[in-house]
């Protein structure tokens, strides 16, 4: 049960999040599939405080996570991240876009300051973190280019345009060839400085989307724009003040170019100037620096506009920043953009609290509301609202409240036709409150109805937080053929713009990268090539290369040879191995010669042998290495390197396998395992038989038990015959000639020969 458990959740891809499932705040996923655990986003919930805030962090070990992507500055996808890099065990590397990151710091640095004043909190312990904590997890903050890939460890990820906000970005999201798109906030609306998502080249099996907006469609934006300035016109007529409470960077700066262009061509109406526009927020002028450097990373009307005039398109003609209350004078009707966007706290709920009790004035609600807050309780109009600073004391609501939505989000005929763009089998929809999620999730169900029970059958998941989604994926590998191969295939094919891909290869890299024009989706049937597949297990690339260009394509490869070694035991003296070797090979190098047998001319038998190290190399590449009794061969595999060793070694066991060759070299010969006929029919043949038996003796020292010999009797001179059978080889010797009368192994014969010729040189007269 508990094997079955391993194996699921090492093929399945497990989804959960820790925050921002059926929600809207504090978004948190977590990914992980072969071993690679992935974390999108560290946002804090605007409706809660401190600790409270933070997506659920102790629900998960924080040190497993290789590489954190944040979508995009907002607090709700941001804000926890110096908590997690100074505050945990999370050791991951951080990545975000140029523009995120340049905002990112302005941004939290005024958190860290409006957390510790609203919150109450007089000790800086109960704080998330610190000023110090967010200046040192920022170095170790790495950036990523629109449209580039980065590779960590296996974990590839390209960032995606997704509207939004300045900076914002998707992520796709490869690991092991499976492809997840995570599309943070988007919107599919070019607005007035931003462009609209973009839909990645190539497919995702898993969409990560957010669900803000559920099933709600938005009016036309023209309709929008045109109610939002003809409510502030008529507010600031009637003599009454204008409050839009906005999140300090991002849709404000949207709200900004709207007004300020109603305000140049409504001059006279509103009385040249007599009208102001405030912008209240302490990080107004930082950030306008910010927009002007990345002006190129928005739409094409802005672009221009920058061009045209050489100014910056965030200074505005008729809008004025303030960075306190105290420099502002109160006196008549005036539009006022203050951050917090949600009322928590700050100038925006100072200026609520000082303007809601006049029915001339106005609240107009402009970004998106997260349950909880006072912008989301204001909208219900109620008759009073408590005071931040004495929550005992009630302030009266009288003024008026409207909500004209810019917030970028896609509303629900963007958030399908995406989806369909992307056509992924497995939708997770997350960032949106439990009812507009789930109604979503029907509204998909039931758009996709027709494919269910296919194979293309589109699965929706709406999980609450913590709760994992595990889902399968078939193994299906798929090789990128690179270099000559290419050239093959596209010859093959009669294709002559050659591409870098080839087959049902992953196109992003190519539609990002490259320059070619000509995509191959599938393999004609009929084309093989043959290559040489070569797998990184660790970073999941699979190539097929052909031989002639591993050397290119794969520096990193490593020659393997195998080594062998065999030891065996041996019985007899290391001299008389020796001795065989020399005869048999002739190329015999001495490396190590303890005993110092090889500069002896005494006979094998005759020199006392010790057990120290022996070791010669034999046809240059065949060590062979006896101490004691032990004997180790060992070489590099190759036909002639495994032909030298197995006649090394057949020396080394025939030498050594008849108890007799140890008998013979200690003593004379006491054959009681077979029969002497020499003993029997030779013994007065003196000289004769005694040479005889001396080559008999060496003949069994050398083949043991698969030497004999006998009288031949039907031969007329009765001559000694000797009988050597080793596996299927067979010879047999003249012993009394002392010549080899039939052999059909050459090496075997050789080997005769040499032990013939160095007996007859023992037994010749020593006169
Ligand atoms: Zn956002
Ligand atoms: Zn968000």
């Amino acid at each position: 049960m508990s094997t079955e458990q391993t194996q699921l959740s090492k093929t399945a891809l497990k989804f959960f999040s820790l925050g921002g499932s059926n929600e809207v705040g504090r978004s948190c996923h977590i990914l992980q599939y072969k071993g690679k655990t992935v974390m999108l986003d560290a946002g804090v919930h605007p409706a809660h405080q401190g600790l409270a805030s933070l997506p659920f962090y102790d629900e998960f070990d924080l040190s497993k996570i290789d590489v954190l992507l944040i979508s995009h500055f907002h607090l709700d996808h941001a804000a926890s991240l110096p908590y997690v890099m100074q505050r945990t065990n999370f050791n991951g590397r951080v990545f975000m876009t140029h523009p995120t990151k340049a905002i990112y710091r302005w941004l939290l640095s005024d958190f860290v300051k409006v957390t510790s004043i609203g919150s109450g909190f007089s000790d800086k312990e109960e704080n998330l973190y610190t000023d110090e904590d967010l200046a040192e997890s920022f170095d170790r903050i790495e950036t990523i280019d629109f449209h580039s890939t980065i590779d960590v460890n296996g974990i590839k990820f390209t960032a995606f345009h997704a509207g939004h906000v300045l900076g914002a970005a998707m992520f796709q999201i490869e690991i092991a060839g499976l492809k997840t798109l995570f599309t943070g906030d988007y919107s599919r609306e070019t607005d007035r400085h931003l462009n609209s998502a973009e839909v990645p080249p190539s497919s995702s099996d898993i969409l990560i989307v957010e669900s803000t907006f559920g099933t709600a469609t938005h009016e036309p934006r023209v309709n929008r724009e045109k109610k939002l300035t003809q409510l502030i016109h008529s507010t600031v007529l009637r003599g009454g003040r204008v409050l839009l409470p906005v999140f300090a960077l991002g849709r404000a700066q949207e709200i900004m170019l709207i007004l300020d262009e109603f305000w140049s061509q409504h001059s006279e109406e509103l009385g040249n100037g007599q009208v102001p526009i405030f912008y209240a927020s302490n990080l107004a002028r930082k950030c306008m620096s910010v927009f002007q450097t990345y002006v190129n990373m928005m739409n094409d009307d802005i672009r221009k506009k920058f061009r045209d005039s050489q100014s910056n398109p965030f200074i505005f003609k008729n809008i004025s920043y303030l960075k306190h209350l105290d420099e502002f004078q109160d006196f008549g009707p005036s539009v006022m953009l203050a951050s917090p966007g949600m009322l928590q706290n700050g100038l925006s709920r100072d200026l609520l609290e000082k303007w809601c009790p006049d029915e001339k004035n106005l609240v107009l609600i402009t970004g998106y509301s997260v349950e909880g807050t006072m912008a989301k309780y204001i909208m219900l109009e109620p008759d009073v609202i408590p005071s931040i600073n004495n929550p005992e004391v009630s302030i009266p609501r009288r003024c008026q409240i409207e909500e004209i939505s810019f917030a970028a989000h896609v509303d629900f005929r963007e958030n399908l036709d995406f989806i369909e763009k992307i056509g992924a089998r497995n939708v997770i929809l997350v960032h949106g409150e439990s009812n507009p999620m789930g109604r979503l999730k029907s509204a998909l169900l039931s758009n996709f109805s027709s494919l269910k029970g296919t194979e293309d059958e589109v699965h929706v998941f709406n999980p609450r937080n913590c709760v994992v989604v595990e889902l399968e994926f078939k193994g299906v590998k798929v090789a990128k053929a690179i270099g000559n191969i290419v050239d093959e295939v596209t010859n093959a094919l009669g294709i002559h713009n050659v591409p870098t891909n080839v087959g049902k290869v992953d196109m992003q890299e190519e539609e990002a990268g490259s320059h070619n024009d000509v995509k191959i989706k599938e393999i004609d049937d009929e084309t093989v090539v043959s290559g040489i597949l070569v797998s990184d297990e660790k970073n999941f690339d699979l190539n097929l290369v052909s031989l002639s260009d591993l050397r290119d394509y794969h520096m990193d490869l490593s020659t393997t040879v195998l080594r062998e070694r065999q030891t065996v035991l041996i019985d007899c003296k290391k001299e008389l191995i020796y001795w065989h070797l020399c005869q048999m090979f002739g190329d015999v190098e001495v490396i190590i010669d303890e005993d110092c047998i090889t500069h002896t001319s005494e006979a094998p038998e005759k020199k006392a042998s010790t057990g120290l190290e022996f070791e010669v190399k034999i046809m240059g590449d065949v060590k062979l290495n006896i101490i004691k009794n032990v004997a180790t061969l060992e070489w590099s595999q190759g036909i002639m390197n495994d032909t030298v060793a197995d006649s090394v070694m057949a020396i080394l066991l025939s030498v050594d396998s008849s108890p007799a060759s140890v008998k013979m070299s200690s003593h004379s010969c006491n054959h009681d395992h077979c029969e002497d006929p020499v003993e029997d029919n030779v013994e007065d043949q003196h000289d004769d038989t005694w040479k005889i038996r001396q080559v008999a003796r060496l003949c069994t020292e050398q083949f043991g038990e698969c030497f004999s010999y006998k009288l031949d009797e039907a031969s007329p001179t009765g001559e000694i015959m000797g009988h050597i059978n080793i596996g299927e080889m067979t010879a047999s010797i003249n012993l009394s000639q002392m010549r080899v009368a039939k052999c059909e192994s050459n090496p075997l014969r050789g080997r005769i020969e040499s032990i013939l010729g160095i007996a007859s040189d023992l037994v010749a007269p020593l006169c």
